[in-house]
């Protein structure tokens, strides 16, 4: 890769700018203040993909502030809300010496709407702080959470992350936003490009193109402000269970479950699991050659309509052979039994925690880390065991334990796999991002795309993506060059290059 903005002068320039623009304490250069932007799941200690600095800006000014030097000085600039992204890169930057834009200090909860049911939030709110907030409000509203509440809503959000609740697809939460462009500019979108729009972040859409799209998984704006969709906390809430063992099993239950979430008796987003990502009943399974699999999913709503709804889960996974099922019941307006209950209680009623993360520090003590392989396939029972049994068949040829996580869509399937490593072990960390590239390759030649990919891989990922000599990338490339054409917003981010870099970078 490139380090050509390591120690530059244009670094050096654009840092002295944004000191006198935002303040000395705003800027962080200090190799101390900067280790904790590395990616704590690499090599320990590796300074491969290092910032040059790190400025905090406070205010929507500030960041149009250091937008504007940075184009000045054609410096680039990688941006992170609260940078807890582990095993995407967490905060680290795709090119090596760009300034991190690190917007944690912009964390007010803006608005929350008890009569619509939203919330306007910065991109440092974190999801403790959302969710904080909705019970210091009178807790009438949920938040959907992802597994872990130190991240951002906005960062998980603009990344295509998931939850667990009802509103668990959590881009499509989001509703009117904020960006500021490479050229400084402020710009909302949908209703809320009209001044004063009253409906900014109840209505959808706006006048003309939806541009919202463009600003997830992208480097063409910074996020500094969105809408953030609720849902009414339920008279009930009921955390069910499937378990079963054996791989072939999964065919009728996917595609129960389907029907299920397609004619929305089941409306959360479930989750099936094995391995370490499948806590059931909060203990982890370690056994590699385990064939249990468990289940996750949620009823809500009046009490009546739970129970409708539990008869007919009953009478349709019930009837599986190798099927159990189990629920356990709580009431929506006592939190006490899900705050001190189980991880699985939790994040489908949207309590925040840091269980999962204790969890995964049981393959290698506390600084196990890991690298998610999470291709995307259609929600059908024989397509999600040829995935299975693809993905799993090379982590034993590769000798690793397969622990799978997998999100469930009413339509789709995350078939998320985790690969864990000691990031001490220098050789087998390496070896694990390694591994991935011939997973990359025979996951997509079966015609299955990944969701998300970490830093190092987002060249390789992007490659898949290559219908009609890659005119997707070609459109996008088209864009950025006319938003950003020095280049300067989050080079490299899914294997969009600004045109300076394009070509040049190594991986
Ligand atoms: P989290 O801490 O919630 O896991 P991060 O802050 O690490 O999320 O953000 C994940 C990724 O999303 C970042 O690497 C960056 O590419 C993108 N991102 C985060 N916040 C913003 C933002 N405000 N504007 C544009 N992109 C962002």
């Amino acid at each position: 890769m490139d380090t050509q903005f390591v120690g530059s002068d244009a670094v050096a320039d654009a840092l002295e700018a944004m000191r006198k623009a935002l303040g000395d304490d705003a800027v962080l250069t200090a190799r101390a203040d900067l280790d904790e932007f590395r990616d704590p799941f690499y090599v320990l200690g590796s300074a491969e993909n290092d910032v040059s600095a790190a400025v905090m800006p406070t205010c929507v000014e500030e960041v149009q502030a250091v937008v504007r030097i940075a184009s000045a000085h054609g410096v680039p600039l990688w941006t992170v809300s609260t940078g807890r992204n582990y095993g995407y890169g967490g905060a680290a930057p795709r090119v090596p010496g760009s300034i991190l834009v690190n917007l944690s200090k912009m964390n007010r909860v803006l608005e929350i709407n008890e009569e619509l049911g939203y919330a306007v939030v910065e991109p440092g709110v974190r999801w403790f702080d959302l969710c904080e907030a909705l019970e210091a409000s009178g807790g009438k509203w949920w938040s959907s959470i992802p597994d872990l509440g130190w991240g951002s809503v906005v960062g998980n959000s603009l990344e295509y992350g998931r939850g667990h609740t009802r509103i668990g697809s959590h881009a499509e939460n989001v509703a009117g936003m904020e960006v500021v462009l490479p050229n400084g500019e402020l710009m909302r979108t949908g209703m809320g490009a009209m001044t004063g729009n009253k409906a900014w972040h109840a209505y959808p859409f706006g006048f003309g193109p939806m541009v919202d799209g463009l600003f997830f998984q992208s480097n063409l704006g910074i996020v500094t402000r969105i809408g953030w969709r609720l849902m009414p906390r339920p008279e009930k809430y009921a955390s069910c269970w499937v378990h079963f063992d054996g791989d072939d099993i999964i065919v009728p239950v996917i595609d129960a479950m389907r029907d299920l979430m397609l004619d929305e008796t089941i409306n959360n987003y479930p989750f099936l699991g094995r391995g370490v990502a499948a806590n059931t009943e909060g203990q982890p399974d370690l056994d590699p050659k385990s064939e249990k699999w468990a289940l996750r999913f949620a009823l809500y709503g009046y009490d009546e309509i739970v129970e409708a709804k539990w008869k007919i889960v009953e009478r349709v996974l019930g009837s599986i052979p190798g099927v159990t099922l189990g629920r356990k019941m709580f009431d929506g307006t006592d939190r006490v039994g899900p705050q001190e209950g189980i991880h699985d209680d939790k994040v489908q009623a949207g309590i925040p925690g840091m269980e999962l993360l204790d969890l995964y520090k049981v393959p290698f003590g506390p600084d196990t880390g890991h690298l998610d392989f999470s291709p995307v396939g259609p929600l059908i029972g024989s397509e999600v065991l040829k995935m299975v049994r693809l993905v799993r068949g090379m982590y034993e040829e590769f000798g690793e334990p397969y622990a799978a996580g997998m999100m469930l869509l009413p339509r789709s399937i995350l078939v998320v796999s985790v690969m864990f490593f000691d990031p001490k072990d220098a050789e087998k960390t390496k070896k694990i991002y390694e591994n991935y590239d011939p997973m990359l390759q025979r996951i997509a030649a079966e015609g299955y795309g990944l969701y998300r990919a970490h830093i190092f891989k987002m060249d390789a990922v992007a490659a898949t993506f290559d219908f009609n000599d890659h005119a997707y990338l070609r459109f996008v490339e088209t864009v950025k060059d006319a938003v950003d054409p020095n280049g300067i917003l989050q080079a490299g981010k899914q294997g969009i290059w600004p045109k300076s870099l394009r070509g040049k970078a190594k991986s």
